[in-house]
């Protein structure tokens, strides 16, 4: 279903415009869907639409899943538009896609929807993943299946590294070494990033050896994961609101796996000291909310929040959802000739980042959509 948008309309926005943590500019103009910096030559009579306001890039949900329903189990394509919607109205403008159910590449042509990048199915071992999520595999079928979905996504590849081993009763990771070589170097040759799904602490040292792009979750980041992490420039996508459910994943599993339990809730417990420290450490954290599946759409506030309680000040928290995982896909911010994704906000994010939840306009592709 495509959405009809109304007519091409001139915006003047008055900021000041926050081009990036330390760059601001006083004004800008929407013209044909694009960010402008200096005044366009307008036909006499134009109507410019007077907006006042702190403007930032539109907010990124780094790791989401579009086509996964609430509870489990892949949506219809409408529903899936029905969530990004969702989170569409929160200010999220651009979405990473973990991993989905269903074909969301449709969504991708209407105008009216976040900028979607896919990752197509994820990757998981057979029988170490939520049930009928991923696609599973043995690792002889690694190399092909990740071929095959670089090619289908926008250019990334997540594979599932570590969940529980109901053998172990633990945590462990899915894959051994070789095989994160292997996947590794598949994705690359492909023209692809990859990045993992990782709670354990022992998966992390396979993903950073094997030159992974990027790092899910990520709750088991040690002092020397953490300076490694940093050390190679690899992100991390911390997925607070979802590590603060691991209470109700170790309760699940308390009477046969009292270790995993344990171990859960540990890494739940350290969640807001791991991510201040890897901020500090230099590690570049994205914000991502894991929404669809068990946790709904349009939380991404909540995500940030968690970020505040972590201990990170208002624009490092606006940085991890604005400019840097823009910056890290590739997409543009506020730049002159930039699509007019954007936000405007009625107070300054750089000192409050509530100030996010009280947007006065979204604008996508220039039309202003909230
Ligand atoms: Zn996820």
């Amino acid at each position: 279903m495509r959405t009809d948008v109304s007519p091409a309309l001139v915006l003047h926005l008055r900021g000041p415009v926050l081009l990036g943590p330390d760059q601001e500019i006083p004004e800008v103009w929407v013209i044909d869907g694009r960010i402008r910096h200096e005044r366009p030559e307008l036909p006499a009579g134009t109507d410019i639409q007077q907006i006042d306001g702190y403007v930032v890039p539109g907010l990124a949900d780094l790791h989401c899943h579009l086509g996964i329903a609430d509870g489990g189990g892949g949506t219809t394509l409408e529903a899936a538009r029905q969530q990004a919607l969702t989170d569409r109205d929160t200010g999220v403008l651009l979405i990473r896609d973990a991993g989905s159910i269903i074909d969301t590449a449709p969504l991708q042509q209407q105008p009216d929807l976040p900028r979607l990048i896919r990752c197509g199915r994820h990757l998981a071992r057979t029988r170490r993943y939520l049930f009928g999520y991923a696609d599973e595999l043995e690792p002889e079928e690694l190399p092909a299946a990740v071929t095959r979905e670089a090619g289908r996504g926008d250019g990334w590849v997540k594979l599932v590294g570590d969940w529980i081993d109901r053998g172990v009763g633990d945590l462990t990771p899915c894959w051994d070494a070789e095989d994160f070589h292997v996947a590794a170097r598949a994705a690359h040759h492909a023209g692809a990033r990859i990045t993992t799904h990782t709670f354990g602490e022992s998966t992390l040292p396979l993903a950073l050896d094997a030159g992974f792009d990027c790092l899910e979750h990520a709750t088991g980041l040690t002092d020397e994961t953490i300076s490694r992490t940093a050390e190679a420039g690899v992100p991390v996508v911390s997925t607070l609101v979802n590590v603060g459910e691991f209470e109700s994943y170790a309760s699940q599993g308390e009477k046969k796996f009292p270790d995993y339990a344990a171990h859960m809730r540990r890494l739940r417990a350290g969640r807001y000291d791991r991510t201040r420290d890897a901020h500090d450490a230099g590690i570049q954290l994205l914000a991502g909310t894991d929404a669809g599946g068990v946790l709904g759409h349009g939380i991404i506030h909540d995500e940030l929040d968690e970020f505040a309680r972590a201990g990170l000040d208002a624009t490092t928290i606006l940085d991890a959802a604005t400019w840097a995982p823009r910056r890290f896909l590739g997409v543009p911010g506020l730049e002159d000739g930039a699509p007019a994704d954007l936000l405007v906000l009625a107070r300054d994010p750089r000192t409050d980042h509530h100030a996010l939840r009280e947007r006065s306009h979204v604008v996508l592709a220039g039309q202003i959509v909230a």
